[in-house]
């Protein structure tokens, strides 16, 4: 960041998707108006939230707390879309230097943005929170999480920091990259890693939810993992060809062993168990295989039909 932005009263956007957050969006905003209070007061704020298809209350209450506030402003999407594509819609409305993406379940302490803020004045682009511990999460998802983020790691051509969300600051070049890409699957986080610049992380601890229950279903959870998978890494289809190679190792001994017996020995007989496994063995590595492929066609045929990655019923507090 150059010091005269900074000068210029830079802006900065805060980006908050929120699904059915009624209960926790107005001590949201009180948290995050503190934490603007006590910052550098050369910066303009922006409050830009995300109403994702909620069918609870929480539009009415940002609604009625921006008419009060300009900072504060509202997309309201016109079903929900899922948090990714929330997401990339605040993007795509924030006019910040620099951008905060946030949950709006305070799980992400607001007051690191202002560490975050210090950084990116030293001249970072990314600055990604990493969580340290998530003793507030239930065993499964800590479980879920860890193993998800390694194997994507290990999967991908490239380094995607483990055990982050999407609690971060990004520079407006990221930004402006993001808007570049156009894929509709989108795993944010991973997109950001993969643009480069100086990055860096703030390690904190997750707190536990203000109030509510998770947004996040098993599909939910489920298709992101996935997105995020074959999103950075073609290794999942090469999958095939090496349990293809397995498969056709193990065939050869089997065959081997079938002749044998039936040629040298005089005990051979019709070999019910042998030929059920076989069956068993080669389809279910066959639908695993066409699975995976499945998964890449599937996604391609999303992208290529190239609909929108989300529609607006309503913008309250933008100029335009
Ligand atoms: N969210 C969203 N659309 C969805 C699901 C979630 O905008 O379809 C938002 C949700 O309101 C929250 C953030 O995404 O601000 C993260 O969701 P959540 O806290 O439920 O996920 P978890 O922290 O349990 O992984
Ligand atoms: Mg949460």
């Amino acid at each position: 960041m150059e010091i005269s932005s900074l000068e210029n009263n830079a802006l900065i956007s805060w980006v908050i998707p929120c699904f059915n957050e009624a209960d926790v969006v107005e001590v949201t905003i009180k948290r995050i108006k503190e934490v603007i209070a006590k910052s550098n007061s050369i910066y303009k704020h922006e409050i830009i939230f995300i109403d994702d298809g909620s069918t609870d209350q929480t539009k009415d209450i940002i609604k009625s707390i921006a008419s009060k506030d300009s900072r504060i402003k509202l997309l309201v999407l016109s079903r929900n879309f899922g948090h990714q594509a929330a997401l990339q819609a605040g993007l795509n409305f924030a006019y910040g230097n620099a951008v905060i993406i946030i949950d709006a379940d305070l799980q992400d302490p607001p007051e690191i943005a202002n560490k975050m803020i210090k950084l990116w004045e030293e001249g970072y682009e990314v600055i990604y929170g990493k969580r340290e511990s998530r003793r507030s999460e239930s065993v499964f998802k800590r479980i879920s999480a860890k193993f998800f983020y390694k194997l994507v790691r290990y999967l991908s051509d490239f380094d995607i920091p483990l055990d982050t969300g999407d609690f971060r600051l990004i520079d407006r070049r990221i930004v402006n990259a993001l808007k570049l890409m156009p894929e509709k699957s989108r795993y944010i986080r991973g997109l950001i890693s993969w643009t480069g610049f100086r990055q860096t992380y703030i390690a904190y601890e997750r707190d536990e939810r203000f109030a509510g229950k998770t947004k996040y279903s098993l599909r939910k959870m489920i298709n992101l993992a996935l997105d995020g998978l074959t999103a950075f890494s073609k290794t999942p289809l090469r999958l095939a060809t090496y349990f293809g190679l397995i498969a056709a190792c193990v065939a050869t001994l089997g065959i081997l062993y079938v002749l044998l017996i039936r040629f040298l020995t005089s005990t051979w007989v019709p070999g019910w168990a042998t030929v059920t496994l076989a069956i068993l063995m080669t389809s279910s590595v066959q639908l695993f295989c066409l699975g995976i492929i499945g998964e890449y066609i599937g996604r391609n045929y999303l992208e290529n039909k190239d609909r929108p990655l989300y529609l607006l019923d309503e913008k309250v507090g933008f100029d335009s």
